[in-house]
């Protein structure tokens, strides 16, 4: 049986979406669209997912590593099947307990595990969504809330071979004895140590002549260094044809003319907006040139009504970014979309991570970028091996760059490529977000000694501004 049920609010998207009906929505009929699993990326095959996986490969990797130190360890055996039922014994409750808190507790609000697309608007100027199960929804207003998904290289796509993406390669029944990743982004990175650290042979395919090439030149060029001594990193090199093999596994044809074979060949070639599968003509809605939806500061698109938010408008790709823009579009929908005060998004300080070996952290402006927009800078590199913290650990390959506007001692990036670099980064975050010097950053407070983040103190310092 089909329906029509009309609703004042409804949110495609149960990820950062989902946050958006709290008590003060009680009065509001409410309707959630959720093709996927409930919770959206970050929580089911994202951020969390990873970065249990992670944490296990620091384990291992540390382990592997203690002769250094003096402590003569190594991993004895990886228990893969025990890791995954452990990140998603963990993970899949949660995701169930949210849908039934909503399905359950929530007598406002319904939710259809369903995709479901714009149909035009009725003609009380109501927006009409179409499931693919047939019901009709007719909703006041909307809230794009649809993420991203995996891009899949044609070449990939047209050859019918057997691959994985971030959705389902955490949940192998086996850990690969070899694995292609082709990619060359931090989502390539941090696979990368996950199956590298517990015992996977490595093989990264790029396209360009980097790893990790959004990043500050420095640190691009030293990951890579790192991950060309662990894993076999084929940079400048496509894939010209793939196949499955006949007892299993995958085999890829190179445009250097080598062939590499792998039990398991993982996708990692970036993320594509949702916005192309809403059919959003049909409102009057348009993606920019990189397929995002477009939308003001507030989160208002082109159509009067309709809000959006997260991956699928914005250029970050973060779950820190989809959260916050979420609060701003949840404010902005109380207050009403012709309110004078409206929240906006405040993308000036973004930061963001990479949960690899090393691991990266970055605020701000690249050295590139600085120069390129003209500011008057003093940069300093600060190696984690300088300071106490990195003489214990025995750190041969991170450091801290900082840049700073000369004169002012305006901070205008951080580039972290070390232990702990996503932890270490805060105070910076901080500085730049309320305005503080790098003088008073530095002289301003208590640094821990002998702790990590005096690499940062010693940077700050060290800027000749
Ligand atoms: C492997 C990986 C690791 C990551 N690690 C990090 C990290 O460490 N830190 C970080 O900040 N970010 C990380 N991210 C990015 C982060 O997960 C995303 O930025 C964030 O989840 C986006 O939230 P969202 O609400 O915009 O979209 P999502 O959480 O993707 O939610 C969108 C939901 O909409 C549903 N949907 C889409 N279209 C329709 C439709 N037409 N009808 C019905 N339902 C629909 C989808 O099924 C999905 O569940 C990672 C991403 C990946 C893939």
């Amino acid at each position: 049986m089909t329906a029509t049920q009309v609703v004042d609010l409804a949110i495609i998207g149960s990820g950062s979406g989902n946050a958006i009906p709290d008590d003060r929505f009680a009065d509001k009929t409410l309707a959630i669209f959720e093709e996927g699993v409930y919770g959206g990326t970050c929580l089911n095959v994202g951020c969390i997912p990873t970065k249990m996986f992670v944490y296990a490969s620091e384990v291992a990797e540390i382990a592997t590593h203690g002769a250094r130190l003096g402590v003569h360890s190594k991993v004895d055996s990886v228990d893969w099947p025990g890791i995954v039922e452990r990140v998603f014994g963990r993970i899949d409750p949660l995701s169930q307990g949210g849908k039934e808190y909503r399905v359950d507790r929530c007598e406002n609000i319904t939710v259809y595990d369903s995709h479901v697309e714009f149909d035009g608007r009725d003609d009380d100027g109501r927006y009409r969504l179409v499931t693919r199960d047939g019901d009709t929804v007719l909703a006041d207003e909307v809230v794009l809330a649809a993420g991203s998904r995996a891009v899949i290289p044609q070449i990939i796509a047209d050859s019918g071979v057997t691959y994985y993406t971030n959705n389902d390669v955490m949940r192998l029944p086996e850990l690969p004895e070899r694995l292609i990743i082709v990619g060359s982004g931090y989502i390539a990175a941090e696979f990368a140590h996950v199956f590298g650290a517990l015992g996977s042979h490595v093989s990264i395919i790029a396209r360009g002549p980097g790893l990790l090439r959004k990043q500050d030149a420095d640190i691009s060029n030293r990951f890579t260094q790192v991950a060309r001594e662990k894993w076999d990193v084929r940079l400048e090199t496509t894939i010209t044809e793939a196949e499955d093999l006949p007892d299993g596994g995958v085999r890829v044809g190179l445009s250097d003319g080598a062939t590499l074979e792998a039990d398991v060949l993982l996708i990692a070639t970036g993320r594509q907006p949702n916005g192309d599968r809403l059919n959003l003509d049909s409102v009057g809605i348009e993606l920019d040139d990189e397929g995002r939806v477009r939308c003001d500061q507030h989160g208002r698109t082109a159509a009067r009504g309709v809000w959006t938010l997260g991956d699928v408008s914005s250029p970050y790709q973060l779950k820190h970014v989809a959260n916050h823009e979420q609060r701003v579009v949840q404010a902005n929908l109380l207050k009403g979309w012709d309110a004078t005060d409206l929240d906006a998004f405040d993308h000036r300080y973004v930061p963001a991570a990479v949960f690899t070996h090393p691991q990266i952290a970055a605020v701000g402006l690249t050295e590139d970028e600085a120069r390129e927009a003209g500011h008057d800078i003093a940069v300093k590199v600060q190696a984690y091996g300088d300071v106490a913290y990195g003489w214990a650990m025995e750190d041969t390959t991170g450091f801290c760059k900082l840049i700073a506007e000369r004169g002012t001692g305006r901070l205008l990036g951080a580039h972290l490529i070390g232990p702990q670099a996503p932890t270490v980064i805060q105070p910076v975050i901080q500085a730049m977000h309320f305005g503080q010097t790098a003088h008073e950053l530095a002289r301003g407070q208590y640094w821990i000694h002998p702790a990590m983040p005096e690499v940062l103190e010693n940077a700050i310092l060290g800027l000749d501004i």
